[in-house]
């Protein structure tokens, strides 16, 4: 892959991780305010939320699985093989990194992940 299209995809996953470090930072925020006005609830109340602190716990997953993807990519960059399939080597067709630039496979190979014929359990779409 060439320089430019290298710091291209490299703008693209570095906006992505800036706004996944303040989903997360916010999303603790809001974990902790839920925590803090626990005390002062009566039993409802409680109920409601903590189904809204496990919510904030699945988002605050959720982003940080992904930001896992997207520093993996951005590694992959500066070690020279970004693009590249981590199943079979082949290049990552450039339609499926402009729309899912972390992506790790190609997409015959995410089709066989996601009918369970790998072993490999990615989850990128
Ligand atoms: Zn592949």
């Amino acid at each position: 892959m060439d320089k430019q299209k290298l710091e291209h995809y490299r703008t693209l996953l570095e906006t992505r991780r800036h706004r996944l470090r303040d989903s997360v930072a916010r999303t603790e925020e809001d974990g902790r305010a839920a925590q803090a006005t626990d005390s002062a609830q009566d039993i409802a109340d409680r109920a409601s939320s903590s189904y809204q602190k496990e919510f904030l716990f699945a988002r605050s997953n959720n982003d940080r699985q992904f930001l896992q993807m997207v520093e993996h990519a951005l590694s992959s960059i500066a070690e020279g093989t970004y693009g590249e399939c981590e199943q079979c080597g082949n290049e990552i067709n450039e339609r499926r990194l402009e729309a899912i630039p972390w992506a790790r496979h190609c997409i015959s190979c995410q089709e066989k992940i996601e009918r369970g014929e790998l072993e490999q359990q990615a989850q990128e779409n």
